[in-house]
C-alpha cells in the first residue's frame, strides 16, 4: 500500500536526534514536574509519562490512569514542552485527546494486536495528532507496517515509529533484542517514516543507553525516546533502566552525531548487523553452558560417566549434515562443535571436582 506521510513537525527544526524523554510511569504530580523541569532546564522540548501502564503481571504499578492527565498539562502550561503518552484503547485516546495531549504512541504490546490497533485506528480517525508505533514485541515487521498502514489508511499522515527491541526467549545481555535489521528493513521499505531508538526498554538498564543510543545514531536513525525520573532507583516501574535528567544530559552530550550519508553506509550497516549475530553468538553459547551445567549435574547424581562417544558422534553428524544443507562447510562446523562440546566436558569435569 501507498502510504500518505506527513513531517511529523513535533519540533520547530524536527533537527536529527528528535530527544523524547520523561520517566516512565507519571507517579505523581510531584514526580511529574520535578522531573520535567529538570529535563526541560537541560534543553529537552518534548516530554513522555505512562499514564495507562500495561504490564506483564497483574498487581504492578498500573499507571493512575486520568487521574494523570492534569499533571502533563500542567508540564505543557509550566514548561512549554510537548507532552507523549502512551494510548491501549479508544478510552485512552478520547481522555487523551481531551486534555490536549500532543503525541500519543502505541505500546509494543498492543502494536501486536490488529483488532486493537483497528480500534485505535477507528477513534483516530479525523484528528490530525503524531502517533508513534512501537514496534511488536515479537519480531515481525510486517506486523509493524500492518500497524502503520491501518492508522496511515484511517487518515493519520504525521506517523513515526519506535524501536524498542524484541522479546526473547531466555535470559540476554539486552533486555529486548535490538535486531537492528529490522529497523534497517522498515526504513529501505518505508524510507520517509522517522524511526526512533527507544534504548531503555531495548537495554534494560542504565550503562546500555548510551552505546546502543549511539548505535542508534550510527545507524541513522531519526530521534530517541529516553527514560529519565527525577529519583531513578525509586521509580515504581522500570527503576534500573531510566537516568536522571544530568545523567541523560551527560550521555546526550557525549554522543557523536555522523552526518547520514557517512552513517548509513553500506559496510557500517553489515558491521553492526555482524556485531548483532556474534552477541547473539555469545548468548547461546553461554545458555548452552547453563544446560550442560545441569546435565553434569544430572550426570553425577546418577553417578554416570561424563564422555558418552555414541552421543557425541551423532550430534556432531547431524550438525554437519545441517551446515551442508545450509552451505556452511562440514570441516568448519566439525571443528566449532568439537571446541564447544571439549568445553562442556571440561566445565562437567571441574563440577565434579568441585
Ligand atoms: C513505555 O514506553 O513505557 C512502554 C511501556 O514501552 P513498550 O511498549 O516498548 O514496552
Ligand atoms: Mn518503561
Amino acid at each position: 500500500m501507498q502510504l500518505q506521510l506527513k513531517p511529523l513537525n513535533l519540533t520547530a527544526t524536527d533537527r536529527r536526534p528528535l530527544l523524547i524523554s520523561g520517566p516512565c510511569s507519571a507517579e505523581s504530580e510531584e514526580q511529574v514536574l520535578t522531573t520535567a523541569h529538570m529535563l526541560s532546564d537541560s534543553g529537552i522540548n518534548i516530554f513522555r509519562a505512562g499514564v495507562w501502564k500495561p504490564r506483564t503481571k497483574p498487581g504492578c504499578f498500573e499507571g493512575h490512569g486520568e487521574k494523570a492527565l492534569p499533571w502533563m498539562q500542567q508540564v505543557k502550561a509550566e514548561t512549554g514542552m510537548k507532552v507523549a503518552t502512551e494510548v491501549a484503547t479508544p478510552q485512552h485516546v478520547e481522555a487523551a485527546l481531551k486534555a490536549g495531549i500532543d503525541i500519543l504512541w502505541i505500546g509494543a504490546r498492543t502494536t501486536v494486536n490488529p483488532f486493537a490497533v483497528q480500534e485505535l485506528a477507528d477513534s483516530l480517525r479525523g484528528t490530525d495528532i503524531p502517533i508513534l508505533i512501537k514496534n511488536p514485541i515479537n519480531p515481525d515487521l510486517e506486523l509493524w507496517i500492518g500497524a502503520i498502514e491501518r492508522l496511515n489508511r484511517a487518515g493519520i499522515q504525521r506517523l513515526g515509529v519506535i524501536h524498542r527491541g524484541f522479546s526473547s526467549y531466555d535470559r540476554k545481555l539486552y533486555r529486548y533484542q535490538p535486531m537492528w535489521q529490522i529497523p534497517i528493513e522498515l526504513r529501505r521499505r518505508i524510507p520517509d517514516i522517522p524511526i526512533i531508538c527507544d534504548p531503555s526498554h531495548m537495554g534494560g538498564r542504565r550503562d546500555l543507553i548510551a552505546p546502543l543510543s549511539q548505535q542508534a545514531m550510527d545507524l541513522g536513525m531519526d530521534g530517541l525516546i529516553i527514560e529519565s525520573h527525577c529519583d531513578p532507583d525509586n521509580a515504581w516501574s522500570d527503576a534500573a533502566q531510566q537516568l536522571t535528567p544530568s545523567d541523560l544530559s551527560a550521555m546526550l552530550g557525549s554522543l557523536i552525531i555522523r552526518n547520514e550519508t557517512q552513517s548509513t553506509d553500506l559496510i557500517a550497516l553489515l558491521r553492526r548487523q555482524i556485531d548483532d549475530i556474534d552477541n547473539q553468538i555469545i548468548e547461546i553459547i553461554a545458555r548452552r553452558m547453563r544446560i550442560c551445567r545441569e546435565i553434569g549435574q544430572y550426570k553425577l547424581e546418577h553417578d554416570m560417566t561424563i564422555f558418552h562417544p555414541q552421543r557425541y558422534s551423532e550430534m556432531i553428524e547431524r550438525h554437519e549434515q545441517q551446515g551442508d544443507t545450509l552451505g556452511v562447510d562440514k570441516d568448519f562446523i566439525r571443528e566449532i562443535f568439537s571446541i564447544i562440546h571439549h568445553e562442556s566436558v571440561r566445565e562437567q569435569i571441574e563440577q565434579r571436582n568441585e
